[in-house]
């Protein structure tokens, strides 16, 4: 690290469970984000400054002015530019020492194995089940641990999946799409929502990524922002799961 690097990261290097060497992991981590929204904007921003070496960001989508009230990676100037160019941007002026790599593209299952292999850690906050299943496949086969984060309204949640072929993964959770589920856009959201779980996506994946604490594997974060109440529960692994279960890893 250069003096400039180390006075940068002062304030987290003092955390005697990050330190020298947890900074160091994170200058070497890679991390991918899917989809650079309400989720993806503040983790990635809070990667960048903490100094995470390169983040990847997929999005096929761009900028509009309903989205300027919770993704405020986004400036009112950056309307109909690409959402990956623009939090590559953002990212990079908040802290030059890092790199991005931008694809421009919807994460599906025939593009997932190639972008994913060149990340350490995955942060999935995108918008529908298909890219959510096609990264968590992706994820199990590479082994990579995978944070996922979801809004509605005023409700929040989080977990964390370590995909070593033991723990819960992200469809023991949601075996199937479920139905009756609306979008941001149907349903609405706070941006202050979207903030908080996003930042705390950043959290589980400096914590992978340096060993500090314990990440949320098999676990699951709730939280109810109108009553400000939070709850973790344990989210057991499920043996039938369409992903993860033995004979679907063997068919798959
Ligand atoms: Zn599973």
């Amino acid at each position: 690290m250069t003096p400039e690097e180390v006075q940068r990261y002062s304030r987290q290097i003092l955390l005697k469970e990050i330190g020298g060497v947890g900074q160091n992991a994170l200058k070497a981590a890679r991390v991918l984000i899917v989809g650079a929204g309400g989720l993806g904007g503040p983790s990635g921003l809070y990667l960048a400054a903490a100094g995470v070496g390169k983040i990847g960001i997929i999005d096929d989508d761009y900028v509009e002015l309903s989205n300027l009230h919770r993704q405020i990676q986004f400036k009112t100037a950056d309307i109909s530019a690409s959402k990956v160019d623009s939090l590559g941007n953002s990212l990079r002026q908040l802290n030059p020492h890092i790199v991005t790599g931008h694809h421009f593209e919807r994460l599906t299952d025939e593009n997932a194995m190639s972008i994913l292999k060149d990340y350490d850690v995955v942060l999935d906050g995108c918008d529908n089940f298909q890219t959510r299943f096609a990264v968590n496949k992706a994820c199990l086969s590479l082994s990579i641990p995978l944070v996922s984060g979801a809004l509605g309204r005023f409700d929040g949640q989080l977990s964390a999946f370590k995909n070593d072929g033991q723990s819960t993964c992200y469809r023991c959770f949601v075996p199937h799409e479920p139905e009756g589920i609306e979008s941001c856009a149907a349903v609405g959201v706070l941006g202050a929502m979207a903030g908080m779980i996003g930042s705390m996506m950043a959290l589980e994946a400096m914590k992978i990524i340096t060993g500090a604490g314990e990440p949320l594997y098999n676990k699951l974060f709730l939280f109810d922002g109108l009553s400000a109440n939070a709850r973790t529960i344990n989210l057991p692994r499920d043996p039938s799961c369409p992903a993860c279960s033995s004979a679907n890893i063997l068919a798959r």
